[in-house]
């Protein structure tokens, strides 16, 4: 197929190589244009200056920070979109908005699938990612050869947004027990526990995650915290995991604490720093550091 794809970040970048390592004819296009002719030169993907040169395309995939982009992304090449065309929006969107995004482009038969990503940039290196997608079951069967180069899971959820609501629900999660995980250990610490110890048998029992098997033991307990996923990004998933509890009418106060936690941890440590360095808020608060 010929694919066009918007957004060359953290995800983006190694996402477009594996669907050119697949067999398509993939056209980059970034907002910063060296990352797409860095792109080009080393996967052979043809890096586009202007956003209408990705128009040809079957298939146009963006993976942006919001749904913002997206929708300005949407609007400014629309005009230029044969009917028949499908978007697909691999960004940890906001299910409302994906759903006035798919409204915009069906005026223009122009077909959309929400479709965000699970597995972080090693899973968008490795082409094993977890994709939740909403949209109509055939867009969906249109799209899967493209899914098969970028994941493993592939699973459709639902209509327009659905994907987006499970992507938002799975980042809270992951959101709230990484910083109930960090209680924990600076707990331990202070009793005089090795937390090297303390991981290793919590991971073997029934308190272990994904935060206890990875993100603590790898990035946190040596001090590396290396950038993959910006604080700023989970800040704006837990927002939005929030929304899609208070929208649903479902009484949610541990998913509104985690929003309220990662927006102060955002603002107080930084936007750009990785997400994992929100466990410094309650490092900051217990006078102590997990190590
Ligand atoms: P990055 O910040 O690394 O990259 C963002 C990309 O969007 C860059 O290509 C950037 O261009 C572009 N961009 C930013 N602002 C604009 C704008 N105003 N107009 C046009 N382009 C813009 O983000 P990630 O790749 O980490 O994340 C992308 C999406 O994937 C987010 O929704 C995130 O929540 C989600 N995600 C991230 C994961 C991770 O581990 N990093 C895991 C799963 C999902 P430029 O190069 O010019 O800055």
């Amino acid at each position: 197929m010929r694919v066009g794809w918007i957004g060359l970040g953290a995800m983006g970048y190694p996402m477009a190589k594996n669907l050119k390592a697949a067999g398509h004819e993939v056209w980059v296009y970034n907002r910063t244009p060296a990352k797409a002719k860095a792109h080009a030169e080393a996967y052979g993907t043809r890096a586009a200056e202007r956003l209408e040169e990705l128009a040809g395309a079957e298939a146009i995939f963006t993976c942006l920070p919001t749904s913002n982009e997206v929708w300005e992304a949407a609007g400014k090449l629309l005009p230029h979109l044969k009917p028949g065309t499908l978007w697909i929006d691999c960004t940890s969107g906001e299910p409302e908005q994906s759903r006035k995004i798919a409204a915009r482009l069906a005026e223009a038969g122009v077909r959309f699938l929400d479709a965000p990503v699970s597995g972080g940039t090693a899973g968008a290196e490795a082409g094993t990612l977890s994709i939740m997608v909403g949209g109509e079951a055939a867009d969906f069967e249109r799209a899967r050869p493209l899914f098969e180069a970028l994941g493993r899971k592939i699973v459709h959820l639902g209509p327009v947004g659905a994907g987006h609501a499970t992507k938002a629900v799975n980042n809270t999660l992951l959101a709230a027990v990484l910083l109930a995980a960090a209680e924990g250990l600076l707990a331990l610490r202070k009793a005089g526990v090795d937390l090297n110890k303390a991981l290793e048998v919590i991971n073997q029992s029934s308190g272990r995650s994904f935060a206890t098997e990875v993100l603590l033991p790898e990035r946190v307990l040596d001090r590396s915290f290396p950038l993959t996923f910006k604080l700023g990004l989970l800040a704006k998933d837990v927002r939005i995991g929030s929304k899609v509890t208070e929208d649903a009418g479902v009484p949610s106060p541990l998913f509104h604490l985690t929003r309220e936690l990662y927006q102060a941890a955002a603002k107080t440590i930084g936007e750009d720093a990785d997400h994992t360095e929100a466990v410094k808020l309650v490092e900051a608060w217990a006078g102590e550091e997990i190590r």
